[in-house]
């Protein structure tokens, strides 16, 4: 198996970045816009248990994408240190198509089912 060229990390370094634009832009919607909330004359009760509920899913959508966009930083930090495509457990080649499949991979195939299928125990 070849390592990438440097066509290939080309393009999966746009793909990386173009994931991490969209993912910024969705979270900095998600956290300015609060007009999707509306109070239709409930009491004081009801308004404080819908902010908190609104409060809380979007620290859940905020905490998920912090994580990926923490593996695309990450991803993009290997690609300038040259250890990106290279599994992190085996230290095999990931291959091109897997990479671009899921480009914040940081194992190949094999590791990855292995390690889901201890995870699954
Ligand atoms: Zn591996």
């Amino acid at each position: 198996m070849q390592y990438l060229s440097s066509e290939q990390m080309t393009e999966l370094r746009e793909i990386l970045l173009q994931m991490r634009k969209k993912l910024v832009k969705y979270a900095e919607e998600q956290i300015k816009d609060p007009s999707d909330v509306t109070f239709e004359g409930g009491d004081e009760i009801d308004r404080a248990s819908i902010e908190t509920g609104r409060y809380l899913s979007l620290q859940r959508i905020r905490t998920r994408e912090l994580k990926l966009l923490r593996k695309i930083d990450y991803a993009l930090m290997k690609m300038d240190h040259g250890t990106y495509g290279i599994c992190e457990s085996c230290g095999a080649i990931i291959p091109f198509e897997r990479l671009k499949a899921r480009p914040v991979t940081t194992m190949c195939i094999n590791c990855k089912e292995a390690e889901e299928e201890v995870e699954n125990e």
